[in-house]
């Protein structure tokens, strides 16, 4: 059983090792950023609601996010546990998300997170917004989401350092070596 949270900055390639977590550890990866943009293709409501803020690197308001989690950790699938990848990225939703864990009689194992430097999370994300041509991946917007994770998010990281549950990585590397590191990583922590 293994509940735990990816943190990072934009372009650290916490998706991308979400998933290899996911596959190792055969758990269920949920990526609210891409609930988010599966929402915004589909032009559901709350892909429209999501937009405005998802284009101009805002975070999605807190009631938005954490009824959207909410609905999502309460699907069969995650019984057996999660990897949250992008959440909680304020303190509210840290609380939020302590309230449903604690409804659940649940607790998380592990939080990890990736650092990287700004300016080379920049020339990734630029490299990457030629490829994908994702809408939120421009100079301006990105150095907003990087200001957000410093001013935001680094307080969410901060609240589980407390905790003693944090375990950090460097996330500069080829992506098979921040793998192996994320493993190892995880695997101490467990057994910590
Ligand atoms: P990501 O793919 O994790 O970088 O998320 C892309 C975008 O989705 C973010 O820039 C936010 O606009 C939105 N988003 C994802 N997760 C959250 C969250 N936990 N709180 C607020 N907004 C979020």
């Amino acid at each position: 059983m293994t509940r735990m949270l990816i943190i990072g900055p934009p372009g650290s390639g916490k998706g991308t090792q979400a998933e290899r977590i996911s596959e190792r550890l055969g758990v269920i990866a949920i990526s609210t950023g891409d609930i988010f943009r599966a929402n915004v293709k589909g032009e559901t409501p709350l892909g429209i609601e999501a937009k405005k803020y998802m284009d101009a690197g805002d975070f999605v308001p807190d009631s938005v996010t954490n009824k959207m989690v909410r609905d999502r950790l309460s699907e069969d699938d995650v019984e057996n546990g999660f990897l949250l990848d992008g959440y909680p990225r304020t303190t509210a939703q840290v609380d939020y998300l302590d309230g449903i864990l604690a409804d659940g009689d649940e607790k998380l194992d592990v939080v990890l997170q990736l650092t990287a430097d700004d300016e080379e999370l920049v020339t990734r994300l630029l490299g990457r917004a030629q490829e994908t041509g994702r809408t939120d991946d421009n100079e301006a917007v990105i150095r907003h989401r990087l200001d957000l994770y410093h001013g935001q998010t680094e307080a969410v990281v901060a609240k589980y350092a407390d905790r003693g549950i944090l375990t950090r990585v460097d996330g500069i590397g080829g992506i098979d070596e921040v793998t192996d590191r994320v493993m190892q990583a995880i695997k101490e922590a467990q057994s910590a």
